[in-house]
């Protein structure tokens, strides 16, 4: 399953000690429903954990229960008449004219049940994205006075959240890695803020790796074409006066190179066992392509 689906998985396995906080989580589920009506309220959900969840912790404070549909995948949550009005009035929650959602400070008072309400919006209108492939958190809604007020709620509690409007939804969003791993392990996920720090270390240490590869490959490349330029140069020179013509440490030289195209300086003094020092070597590699250009 996705790192999401699994997250949410494990934040339905933590229980709640606090009333306090049964009312708050339950809060945060409700305000991100998907369809919040005067005469019906829905909410969809992929996984049956958080189906669970909801009934449980709507029937402990308020003794209610949603109606359940399945279809391929997804389930609905339905809630409505005397039932829904009972949960609207707990939650402070006014369809009356203009839907204009807020986030409650009075639901969010306590500490503790600031998790919680974080908690239960993200198992409903949360998705993270897999740490192995990208950073991206979000919470979506359909009601903008709501993303607004989730914003400034998240950004008061030093998240660095933005908002943008994707299709017909308003979604509040971060991309900063260390701050989705705050949220995951304030909410609860301890496992899944460990198997996110894990991921990114996995993945910084490859990106390193890599880097020095491919600097090595570089340094590769440049031993070999330094390489393949002296020995032309000393084919002219051998083709036009021969290398006995040239004076012994350079014809020592040429043929050194010349035996060894694919060696880099360091080790061609290591293979003239120090007849050569690297700094008297370049120099009469370098004199050999000059000594060739110039036959040339
Ligand atoms: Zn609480």
């Amino acid at each position: 399953m996705s790192f999401s689906f699994d997250t949410k998985c494990e934040l339905c396995d933590i229980k709640l000690k606090n009333d306090c906080c049964r009312l708050a989580q339950l809060y945060g589920m409700i305000l991100f429903a998907q369809n919040i009506g005067s005469d019906a309220l829905k909410i969809t959900t992929e996984n049956v954990l958080v189906v669970n969840k909801l009934n449980e912790l709507s029937d402990s404070v308020l003794g209610i229960y949603f109606n359940v549909d399945e279809t391929v995948n997804l389930y609905t949550l339905e809630i409505d008449g005397e039932r829904l009005k009972k949960l609207y009035d707990v939650m402070y929650i006014d369809v009356n004219g203009k839907i204009d959602l807020t986030v409650s400070g009075a639901l969010t008072e306590n500490d503790c049940c600031v998790d919680a309400f974080l908690r239960g919006a993200f198992l409903i209108g949360g998705y993270t994205s897999n740490p192995e492939n990208s950073y991206h958190f979000e919470i979506s809604t359909p009601y903008y006075t709501l993303a607004k007020s989730m914003r400034d709620f998240m950004l008061r509690l030093d998240f660095p959240v933005k908002t943008v409007v994707r299709k017909s939804n308003y979604i509040v969003y971060m991309k900063d890695s260390e701050s989705i791993e705050k949220f995951l392990y304030r909410v609860g996920a301890k496992a899944s803020t460990f198997s996110f720090i894990d991921s990114k270390i996995q993945k910084e240490m490859n990106n390193y790796s890599n880097r020095v590869n491919n600097t090595k490959l570089h340094n590769i490349e440049k031993t070999l074409n330094k390489s393949v330029e002296q020995v032309k140069a000393i084919n002219i020179i051998s083709d036009k006066i021969g290398l006995d013509s040239l004076e012994s440490d350079l014809a020592y030289a040429a043929r050194l190179r010349l035996e060894n195209p694919d060696k880099s300086l360091n080790e061609l003094v290591q293979i003239s066992h120090g007849r050569l020092s690297r700094s008297g070597l370049n120099r009469r590699l370098n004199k050999l392509t000059d000594i060739a250009s110039k036959l040339n």
